[in-house]
């Protein structure tokens, strides 16, 4: 097909002319020159001859009937493959216009008449040879544009003597130039990059060129149609021999992908996914940012930490899915909360320095700079309250929430961001104690006991669904023979870090937080269960006593619990006690009463505790129905000292034992005190001297011995 110097195949000549003897001669001197020739004596059979032959070296006679030199080059040039052929026009001795025409049509080179013979066979041979070259060019050509399209990639160049500029078409369309718009100035190169950084890339160029140094540029152009790109540009300078800088190359590349592919992975290291706020990694830093910040100006700042109330039964009862909406949208409530104050705003640290992050679960965090006293937050936070839709509408589920806010305030709260998370937290901790939809402050008047009290509270909810309680059991026995006849089944809580916890630490925080309901379900299930499975061992039947707290007795549904108890275990009513403090007595009247005859339907037996610390009148003795009476340890504790106190527990005693009542005495510890007790009539004790509290195994042993 084409010529090609690596096989011993001689070059193609075609030469075309009507003269037959112009012809001969011609084919004569290139056949000469080392080519094969064939003939046309019109542009027709030149064509067909082409087309099958395919010479790389056509000579062309400019004058010819029908089509002439011109017309036949230009068919040629059209036909496949019609570029590579060097074509030699002849014409007539000093034809200007016919030279001018001759390039016009696509012909290599011309040759005037009267031809040199000699001369023609170097000339082809020479044209053939730069025909060649020029291929290869342009194949290389082809090549590197290709190949800078696919890499996003494209070259510049700019003569530094003549200042001509050239700019491949691929770097053209990185920079979003017109590479029609002809001739391309470096100027034009400049004008695509965004205003804020013209200045600094052509002072870096311009640098580069004068220290002769090689520079590289990363910065942003604009194109016409709006599309930005990350560019950047490499470039070297080159010089002559002498030294002297002649010409500047620099290549462009793409990396808008890089880019953005950069900043997804540095929003998935400090973002939230699901909100798009900011995650506690990156907080926590502009936390501390923020107290350097504060620290050397002076300032104060506000932490806010919110939690949504009740969001994890919202989770459990609708969904994840609803869940998430609902996350959603409390961020995109708290975005515009904070942004009401300023206009101009970053994503989500606005101008002002403020910032929302969400922690995790349903715990955001605010941080508000620059405050000039505390009550500035505490407007932030009714606002968030406030703004908060009461109910949201997801998939046509209405969702209920509220939020509880706490605050803490640099300095004053603390000067270490731990500080600041931990006391806004716990002044969190507060406003839900508070009855939820508040906001509380940190103040140092929430002191240490009261933090401790609101980690404990947050434990405490987990505490029963991981299975942390445990019951030890205290033996009561009967007086005359010292013979094991009950049991009072007492709560602990092993606490993951802090170890055992004893009941007067937790249960009146279970008691505020409504929590007791569920323990006491719990106690009483495994204090039945328990007993049943002594019963079962073939252990002596006793009655296991089970501390009801009084704390809203009433509306605990408590009977329905009772009897689940009952129910599931399989154990007679009659081995269950419920010991209820005295107080109780004191609440409500009717509704106790009614607790109490309904207890009494089921056959199950009520201790009055603590009896003596209340406002103990032994006349409600006479209405209420209690099968017990426990005397409280504070009197047995003095009583062999005291007199008082032995008369006081003489008096209950008896007057117990008038209405019928068993008479238990708690928190016997010596043998003066049992010897006492003994002697006035009491029924039943339990105390250390007998024996403290144990758990469950060792009472099983204890049960085994029958007698203390
Ligand atoms: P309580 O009902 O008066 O229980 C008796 C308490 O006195 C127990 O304390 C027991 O360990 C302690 N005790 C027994 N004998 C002696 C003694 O000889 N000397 C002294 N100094 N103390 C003695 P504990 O177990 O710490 O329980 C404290 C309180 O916690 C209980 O007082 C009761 O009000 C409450 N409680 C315990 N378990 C439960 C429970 O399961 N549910 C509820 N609602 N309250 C519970
Ligand atoms: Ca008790
Ligand atoms: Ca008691």
């Amino acid at each position: 097909m084409s010529y090609d110097k690596h096989t011993q195949k001689k070059p193609l000549a075609l030469v075309v002319d009507d003269d037959v003897s112009l012809r001969l001669t011609m084919g004569a001197a290139l056949a000469k020159a080392n080519f094969d020739v064939i003939e046309a004596e019109n542009g027709h059979l030149a064509l067909s001859l082409f087309k099958s032959q395919k010479p790389n070296l056509i000579l062309l006679d400019v004058v010819m009937p029908e089509m002439d030199g011109f017309e036949v080059c230009m068919a040629i040039r059209n036909l496949p493959g019609g570029k590579y052929p060097q074509v030699l026009m002849v014409t007539g001795m000093d034809d200007i216009e016919s030279t001018a025409r001759a390039f016009e049509a696509g012909a290599n080179d011309f040759i005037a008449k009267p031809i040199n013979w000699v001369m023609l066979g170097y000339r082809a041979k020479y044209m053939l040879r730069a025909g060649q070259a020029f291929r290869e060019l342009y194949i290389n050509k082809s090549r590197l544009t290709k190949t800078q399209a696919l890499a996003k990639l494209g070259n510049w160049e700019i003569d530094l003597v003549s200042n001509e500029f050239f700019c491949s078409s691929e770097a053209c369309s990185l920079l979003g130039l017109d590479p029609m718009d002809t001739p391309l100035t470096y100027t034009d190169f400049l004008s695509p990059i965004i205003a804020n950084e013209q200045a600094m890339v052509k002072q870096t160029i311009d640098n580069a060129v004068k220290t002769k140094n090689n520079f590289s540029l990363n910065y942003q152009v604009m194109h016409s149609n709006g599309t930005q790109k990350h560019i950047l540009n490499q470039g070297e300078v080159f010089f002559n021999s002498s030294g002297v800088p002649e010409i500047m190359l620099g290549v462009v590349q793409d990396l808008s992908q890089l880019k953005q592919a950069e900043e997804r992975i540095r929003f998935l290291a400090f973002y939230d996914g699901l909100t798009g706020l900011a995650n506690r990694m990156l907080f926590l830093d502009r936390l501390d940012m923020e107290i350097q910040k504060a620290t050397r100006h002076g300032q104060k700042f506000a932490l806010l930490f919110l939690d949504l109330d009740q969001f994890k039964k919202i989770n459990d009862t609708l969904g994840h899915h609803i869940g998430d909406l609902l996350l959603k949208n409390v961020a995109e409530t708290l975005k515009k909360c904070i942004r009401s104050t300023d206009t101009a705003t970053r994503r989500d640290k606005d101008e002002s320095g403020s910032m929302i992050a969400r922690l995790g679960g349903d715990e955001f965090t605010i941080m508000l700079s620059n405050i000039n006293n505390p009550e500035d937050s505490a407007v932030i936070a009714e606002r968030i309250l406030n703004r908060i839709p009461k109910t949201y509408k997801f998939e046509g589920n209405d969702v209920s929430v509220t939020a509880s806010i706490g605050i803490s305030v640099f300095p004053t709260d603390g000067t270490t961001s731990e500080s600041l998370l931990k006391n806004a937290d716990s002044a969190m901790y507060h406003a839900k104690n508070r009855g939820r939809n508040n906001y509380q402050f940190y103040m140092e008047s929430l002191n240490r006991a009261a933090v401790e009290r609101f980690s404990m509270e947050r434990d405490l909810k987990k505490a029963l669904e991981r299975e942390e309680f445990v019951l030890y059991y205290q033996p009561q026995i009967n007086l005359a023979d010292r013979k094991i006849v009950g049991a009072e089944a007492l709560i602990r809580w092993i606490h993951p870090t802090k170890g055992m916890i004893m009941p007067d630490k937790f249960i009146p925080i279970a008691e505020e937080t409504d929590l007791i309901i569920d323990i006491n379900k719990w106690v009483l299930q495994a204090a039945s269960k328990q007993n049943q499975e002594w019963t079962k061992a073939g252990l002596n039947s006793i009655r296991v006593a089970v501390n009801l707290s009084g704390y809203k007795l009433a509306s605990q549904d408590i009977i329905q619990s009772i009897k689940e108890a009952l129910e599931t275990v399989g154990l007679d009513a009659k081995k269950l006690e419920l010991e209820i403090t005295e107080n109780i007595l004191m609440q409500d009247n009717e509704e106790t009463l009614l607790i109490f005859r309904q207890i009494k339907d089921l056959n199950i037996r009520i201790a009055l505790d603590d009896f003596g610390t209340g406002y103990s009148s032994l006349s409600y003795l006479t209405s209420f129905p209690v099968d017990t009476i426990k005397i409280d340890r504070s009197f047995v504790m003095g009583s062999t000292e005291q007199n008082e106190n032995r008369v006081i527990i003489k008096a209950i005693i008896a007057m117990g034992h008038s209405l019928g009542k068993k008479i238990v005495a708690e928190g016997i510890e010596t043998k003066e005190q049992f010897d006492l007790l003994k002697r006035y009539g009491c029924d039943e004790a339990q105390g250390y001297y007998f024996k403290p509290p144990v758990p469950e195994n060792e009472f099983a042993k204890l049960l085994a011995r029958g007698v203390l």
